[in-house]
């Protein structure tokens, strides 16, 4: 599907977007990557939507990113005899490892490596943040704690511990489980939920073996102070600003999300920003004036790909929002200011032959009236210094690789077009110069930039620029060799 938009969309499926028309129809509004939530859903469920996104995929003919976002090590209190318990600030509330109920003075943390590095004074927020508790003593099986925020306290709710660094594995049991099912399925990217360190993410990478590309969710303290290594670890990220929210002040994470986002467009790595953009679309068709600019603000920034999470897998008006996205996505990218602003964050990269190819491709692109950059590309690696380079005109990514394609479509400005296996470099030409004009990108009276690598079908080996007509006949009568 070409889109009028550089940026990108990623939508959550969930029960309210199961069947095929709808996911067709979030598809056709403007959703380009499909997310599936492994803490939701059953197994089945997950196969029945990557079936329903594939068949789709096929009936138009437009490669589609498959996101796996696995759980993660996710930390969760046991049960209460009551259910659930009333704290009150200032009362003492221990953790433990005893596996009994809960009552008002205690609960079960099962998880032993929690109470191996928690220090007096660290804080532990339950549900969503909603309760918190500072530590006044603790031992290698339990934690004396403060209630400084009370609540309502209840069976199994969530554990953020955002002052320690924990011992423990990056991918659970589960995980690794999940992870099987959706490589052995067919998915283009894995991410990785509650990322602490480079490790971990290259323990996901070996376990998925090629078969996915891996996004770093950004949603702890510790992956915010080693963000780079883990940056040079992953393919991916996501700024996950739902529980970065919780284990960091609400208003320490604009400034990450800002800083987050550059740097991956420097490395040219896509990243999403995430959590609660349309939030009040889950009930409401209409979104409210400040969502409206939260997702043009992560535009502005120059974000590969904004996404819905509840508002398109739970809400009422899943289509709604993507269209939402969709038309803010085309209001900012129009705007003269974004142009400036993504130009004067530009940062010149020298360092292969292929960056000096792609910097001249746009500079060319942008001096002379070329319609659009072609670009060969089988990892995805040149079309992803294209994108960094947030050029004017489209790009068309050119590539034998089907799994290529689908994991660029998170990528900013990325339209991917499959090309047989090519030998020689007039044929890619004549091949850029065909989807230019299928596409609709340009006519037979406009030139086009086409950027390879010659010997072809060897990754990493752009070292070819040319501009040439949109004309096949043109093409041979001008074709230098
Ligand atoms: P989640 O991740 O929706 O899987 O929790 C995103 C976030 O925390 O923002
Ligand atoms: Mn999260």
């Amino acid at each position: 599907m070409r889109r009028l938009r550089n940026t990108k969309i990623v939508a959550t499926l969930g029960p309210a977007s199961n069947d095929y028309e709808t996911i067709r129809a979030l598809h056709e509004a403007g959703a380009d990557v499909f997310r599936l939530n492994m803490s939701h859903g059953s197994h089945d469920e997950i196969r029945e939507r990557h079936r329903i996104i594939r068949q789709i995929e096929r009936d138009l003919d437009s490669p589609i990113a498959i996101l796996a976002d696995l759980q993660g090590p996710k930390l969760r209190v046991g049960a209460f005899r009551n259910g659930s318990e009333e704290l009150e600030v200032g009362q003492r509330f221990r953790l433990d490892l005893d596996e009994a109920e809960g009552d008002a003075t205690r609960v079960t943390l099962p998880h032993q490596e929690i109470f191996d590095v928690l220090e007096p004074g660290q804080k532990l927020l339950v549900n969503d943040g909603k309760i918190r508790l500072k530590v006044v003593e603790c031992g290698p099986d339990h934690a004396d704690c403060e209630v400084t925020t009370g609540g309502t306290i209840s069976n199994r709710k969530g554990v953020n511990v955002p002052d320690a660094v924990l011992n423990l594995a990056a991918l659970s049991e589960k995980d690794r489980d999940d992870l099987e099912f959706v490589c052995q399925l067919g998915v283009d990217w894995l991410a990785l939920s509650f990322v602490q360190r480079p490790e971990d993410v290259q323990e996901a990478r070996s376990l998925a073996g090629g078969r996915a590309a891996i996004l770093s969710k950004i949603e702890k303290p510790a992956a915010v102070k080693s963000f780079d290594a883990i940056l040079e670890a992953s393919d991916g990220i996501m700024v996950a600003r739902g529980d970065l929210g919780v284990e960091l002040p609400v208003h320490a994470v604009p400034p990450i999300q800002k800083s987050l986002v550059r740097k991956c467009r420097n490395a040219a790595k896509p990243v999403i920003v995430a959590t609660q953009m349309l939030e009040s679309m889950i009930e409401s068709p209409m979104p409210t004036r400040a969502e409206v600019s939260d997702v043009a603000a992560a535009i502005y920034e120059g974000t590969d790909a904004v996404m819905l999470s509840a508002e398109s897998a739970a809400g009422s008006f899943p289509v709604e929002a993507v269209k939402t996205m969709d038309s803010v996505a085309k209001s900012v990218e129009d705007d003269p200011l974004y142009r400036e602003i993504i130009e004067a964050s530009r940062r010149v990269v020298r360092g292969t032959v292929a960056d000096g190819i792609v910097a001249a491709a746009r500079e060319i692109a942008e001096t002379t009236d070329i319609k659009v950059i072609c670009c060969f590309t089988e990892s995805g690696t040149t079309a992803l210094r294209v994108a960094r380079e947030r050029p004017r005109v489209p790009i068309i990514a050119m590539t034998s690789k089907r799994g290529t394609a689908r994991r660029l479509a998170l990528s900013w400005g990325c339209n991917t077009v499959m090309t047989g296996e090519l030998e020689r470099f007039k044929q890619a030409v004549v091949n850029a110069a065909r989807a230019a004009r299928v596409g609709g990108y340009a006519t037979e009276q406009d030139q086009i930039v086409v950027t390879a690598g010659v010997p072809f079908n060897q990754e990493g080996t752009t070292n070819i620029l040319r501009v040439a007509p949109c004309q096949e006949r043109l093409i041979y009568a001008t074709d230098p060799g």
